[in-house]
């Protein structure tokens, strides 16, 4: 077996470990493979193993490896940070969008989006460590954010995404995952059914507090250059 194909087996394993132990459904978690740095011949490789969701950070990396890999049935999601002037090649090239931080990118997006796609999935970035550092709304404008960007064309709310700030213990990574959704749950839209949480070093505890996609880009791949 080949390094990548064992460390995606090993993956699928730790995800279906943590499913068990937080007595959640098998494949109620989805994995996303983040692909940032990694070049085609890689994602490929991933893809040929059954991996079909990538998960990029930057808008002319992803644009390059989606045309080296248009023949390949590949769900593309975009995860980084969002400048306006970037929101329509995301529009057209994407099928999901994790990290909506402006209710400005939201509208951009929902008016870019071309009628011939379905529905861009989005999912609303929050800050949920409130480190100054990192983009993303505070939990307190979740509410608002919902209801302003629910109503928009073209794209489809699906929930939300945090990136919290790094923790060794188990227990202290558990609880930023619990207090968002907590947050979600209480808004009582049955339609925000997507956690966007966890990554290689923290899956365990986003699957204990919800999570339904984890964003892993080193335990698949080994450490980025
Ligand atoms: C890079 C990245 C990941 C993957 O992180 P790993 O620690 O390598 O698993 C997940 N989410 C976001 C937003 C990222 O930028």
């Amino acid at each position: 077996m080949s390094t990548l194909k064992h460390r995606l087996a090993v993956l699928h394993h730790r995800i279906h470990a943590a499913e068990l132990a937080a007595e959640r459904p098998l494949n109620s978690v989805k994995l996303l493979a983040v692909s940032k740095t990694q070049p085609a011949t890689t994602i490929l490789e991933a893809y040929c193993a059954g991996q079909r969701h990538f998960g990029e950070n930057y808008l002319q990396e992803a644009l390059a490896k989606q045309v080296q890999l248009s023949a390949f049935d590949i769900d593309w999601h975009f995860i980084g940070p969002i400048q306006s002037n970037k929101t329509r090649a995301i529009a057209e090239h994407f099928s999901w969008v994790h990290s909506v931080d402006r209710l400005k990118i939201a509208e951009r997006l929902s008016e870019q989006r071309p009628e011939y796609l379905p529905p861009l999935n989005i999912c609303l970035q929050v800050n949920i460590s409130q480190e100054p550092s990192k983009s993303g709304i505070i939990l307190d404008a979740l509410p608002e954010m919902v209801a302003a960007v629910q109503s928009l064309r073209g794209i489809c709310l699906r929930g939300v995404m945090a990136v919290p700030e790094p923790a060794s213990d188990i227990v202290v990574q558990r609880i930023p995952f619990r207090q968002l959704f907590l947050a979600v749950k209480h808004l009582q839209h049955p339609e925000l059914d997507t956690f966007s949480m966890g990554m290689s070093d923290d899956l365990e505890a986003a699957i204990y507090e919800g999570s339904t996609w984890v964003r892993v880009g080193t335990a698949v791949f080994g450490k980025r250059k």
